[in-house]
């Protein structure tokens, strides 16, 4: 089966995540793909198992003797920003211009100027009601059509080599519930990323930050010098951030602070926010900027009025990829020997692979194909999916040798 056939099957199933959901999977409905998927490694000859959390491991072993443990992940959920139930792949044609959806939204060139680069090629499309899931079914169907080669074709030269399908990635739980310990990898990809060629090893080291402010209340006609309205004193703590340091205002390798949430009133008020940046340092610095804001703060308004708390999320997992660089460099090797052209791009985000590699598993992110994540406009390029099961093909390769 192609990874393309194999692809608008995943997309059948719903496979929303809800991050208000307590369970894991947070939502039922993820078991019914993670299930055949296992099913699907077992029916190809592969020991697969699916644990109780619904997480997928599987594995392949060496047909070389003891080589380096590579493994390959994927994620079957799709994102709660748009719905996924329902999913209506289309295969066109495309001939250049805009492309109009079944429902009448449009895909711009403008908007997606990558779009020229595959004119003449067959694009995979939603009717405009749903997104498509090739985040992350793409990369699902790469690796298991990768799977499927291995094991029909025993002459290929291999390590061992392990696949895992997790749920939940979309809210940030696609992790936590990972077992690393009975996993056995030593290092891998996760195979999440966008536009064919994408390397990605270093994302934003992140925390969040969670502000109480404490007014006092009183009949705003008798509140001469004694009011202290919560709203008033959050502006003037939200006027200390930078306006270049938003995420609107921001690109690349620049930080932000971002005002999340905010409620209360003049009594009380909670914000929260998130802090994002690459580098370490400057991170710290942001941080350490919020704290001396809220001291400067209480020290004119009265101690307590302000209270912060700041929590780290996550880390840049360049600082871990630098001491295991083969994996970007074989990455790169493996998508040119394949007629791929490797882009290295910072994430403005997080991944799986951020976590995993600071709980020992030095995970860079590889491009799916896929194009407009999260959204109604989401596509992939047919031949995108083939030409990634070549590259994990040649990195499996790659790592027989070492
Ligand atoms: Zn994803």
């Amino acid at each position: 089966m192609t990874a393309k056939e194999r692809f608008l099957n995943y997309v059948k199933y719903d496979t929303t995540s809800d991050d208000g959901s307590l369970t894991c999977p947070s939502t039922a409905s993820q078991l019914f793909l993670l299930g055949a998927l296992k099913e699907e490694l077992i029916s190809l000859g592969v020991d697969a198992k699916m644990d109780e959390n619904g997480y997928v491991y599987a594995k392949i072993p060496s047909n070389v003797g003891e080589k380096s443990k590579v493994c390959f992940i994927a994620h079957v959920d799709t994102s709660p920003a748009v719905s996924g139930k329902d999913v209506n792949p289309t295969l066109i044609d495309y001939q250049g211009g805009d492309i109009v959806l079944a429902n009448g939204l449009k895909i711009t060139e403008k908007e997606t100027p990558d779009l020229k680069k595959y004119v003449g090629k067959e694009l995979i499309v939603t009717d405009g009601n749903t997104l498509l899931g090739a985040d992350d079914k793409a990369g699902v169907a790469e690796i298991m059509t990768a799977v499927e080669t291995l094991v029909n074709n025993p002459e290929i030269k291999h390590g061992d080599v392990f696949i895992a399908f997790t749920p939940d990635e979309e809210i940030g739980r696609g992790t936590d519930k990972f077992n690393l310990k009975e996993f056995g990898a030593d290092f891998g990809y996760t195979i999440d990323g966008g536009a064919i060629g994408e390397i990605e090893y270093e994302n934003f080291n992140a925390a969040s930050l969670n502000l109480t402010v404490n007014g006092v209340s009183i009949h705003p006609g008798s509140a001469k010098n004694v009011m202290k309205n919560a709203v008033d004193l959050f502006c003037e703590f939200h006027s200390l951030l930078p306006e270049t340091m938003r995420p609107n205002a921001t690109e690349g390798y620049e930080g932000f602070y971002m005002a999340d949430e905010v409620s209360g009133g003049i009594e009380s008020l909670n914000a929260k926010y998130i802090i994002r940046n690459h580098d370490k340092q400057k991170f710290e610095s942001m941080k350490k900027y919020v704290l001396d804001s809220v001291e400067f703060l209480n020290k004119k308004h009265g101690e307590n009025t302000f209270n912060v708390e700041i929590k780290d999320s996550y880390f840049n997992m360049s600082e871990i990829i630098k001491d295991n660089f083969h994996l970007i460099d074989n990455a790169k090797f493996a998508m040119q020997s394949v007629g791929i052209e490797p882009v290295i791009i910072p994430i403005r985000g997080g991944t799986d692979g951020a976590r995993l590699s600071y709980e020992g598993l030095p995970c860079p992110n590889l491009s799916t194909g896929g194009y407009n994540f999260h959204g109604r406009r989401e596509f992939i390029p047919s031949f995108a999916l083939e030409k990634m099961v070549e590259v994990i093909l040649k990195l499996v390769e790659v790592y027989s040798k070492i």
